[in-house]
């Protein structure tokens, strides 16, 4: 069954730019004529989107506008976490309250693969993802980030990733981790696959088309991969595809069409997942569904309902809404 889990999160990036007021002429059910109802309200302009992208520093308090140095990441990054976890007990790699020991499964005979959109330098692949998956595609369509991405995970930056170097001590502590954790059947080795392309007509089965340059692959040793599938199979099939802080850059039709194909790139069977975790600003009188276009970043803004209509729209079901907590009080709300 594929399923959505949406966060939202209140108030993130640029806030002023964000907060501004709706522009009532674009709202739909409006009493203009015919003719002008079907001229659809202004959407965001992919190239404008990058174009402002590529003026931010490739650094999280880049991708975070501004709000990276303080708590606001470490306490969304765990917040993303424990959902997963929540959603997914049997992603934890160690026995703890969500799944105490008897309920832990072995691992799956496939290799558990996610797919992290809009990935800016991979600050969720990084910290919330290849924690708890074996293999990540990672796909972000502005060069310096995507590259930026690459660069920290194959220096070794990335704990989930060490280095093999076979000097530095640290890094050769957290491969023999990794070792002893393959040995004890509580891993396989991780790999995460560096995409640089945008998410418009994406089709996630298949991540690196003529519209994708493929930046590299960043592994644990060969000896050291195994299980079936992954992020290097012809056709790639995800248990979680995460999208974050992006799909504000898809118009509506676009996005409507990514969900659904990314619908049919889960596997079968039971906890599976997209989990969107975005922005959300207030419903529309009569909780309809609105969104504003930030002309700034070239990004929608959509309301709680508008989303749920999206998700409707994809023939997807929401499975578990949450807010996330502790972000800053002049920011919108971030809903996964
Ligand atoms: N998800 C990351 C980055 C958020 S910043 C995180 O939470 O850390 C927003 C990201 O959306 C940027 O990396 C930007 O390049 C990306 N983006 C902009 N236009 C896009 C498009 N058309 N398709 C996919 N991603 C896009």
């Amino acid at each position: 069954m594929s399923s959505t889990v949406t966060y939202y999160l209140e108030g993130y990036l640029t806030p002023d730019a964000k907060r501004h007021k709706p522009n009532t002429n674009a709202k739909s059910g409006s009493a203009l004529g015919s003719a002008l109802k079907k001229k659809s309200p202004p959407g965001p302009v992919y190239e404008k989107g990058i174009e402002y992208w590529d003026g931010v520093d490739a650094s999280v308090n880049g991708v975070l506008g501004g709000y990276g140095e303080g708590p606001v990441p470490h306490i969304e990054q765990l917040s993303s976490r424990l959902l997963l976890l929540s959603l997914i007990p049997s992603l934890s790699p160690f026995a703890n309250p969500l799944t105490p020991s008897p309920t832990l499964k072995p691992l799956p005979a496939h290799r558990r693969t996610v797919l992290d959109v809009g990935a800016g330098i991979g600050r969720v692949s990084r910290h919330v993802l290849l924690p708890l998956f074996d293999d990540v595609v990672l796909l972000e369509p502005v060069d310096k980030f995507v590259r930026e991405g690459y660069r920290a995970a194959s220096s070794g930056e990335w704990r989930d990733l060490p280095a093999q170097n076979g000097e530095d001590e640290e890094q050769n502590r957290r491969l023999d981790q990794q070792r002893n954790d393959i040995k004890g059947s509580k891993g396989r080795g991780k790999r995460v696959r560096f995409v640089k392309r945008g998410l418009q007509n994406l089709d996630p089965k298949y991540p690196v088309d003529e519209q994708a340059e493929e930046i590299g692959l960043v592994s644990s040793p060969k000896s050291e991969i195994n299980g079936e599938g992954g992020c290097m199979e012809d056709e790639v099939l995800y248990d979680v595809i995460w999208c974050q802080w992006c799909l504000g850059h898809m118009n509506h039709e676009d996005l409507v069409n990514f969900l659904r194909k990314a619908k049919k790139a889960l596997r079968e069977g039971e906890d599976h997942y997209i989990f969107v975790k975005e922005n959300c600003c207030d419903d529309a009188p009569g909780g309809v569904g609105q969104e504003f276009l930030d002309e700034e970043d070239s990004s929608l803004t959509r309301s709680h309902q508008k989303w749920v209509d999206c998700f409707i729209e994809a023939g997807l079901t929401v499975k578990r809404e949450e807010i996330q907590q502790g972000m800053p009080d002049e920011l919108f709300v971030v809903k996964t």
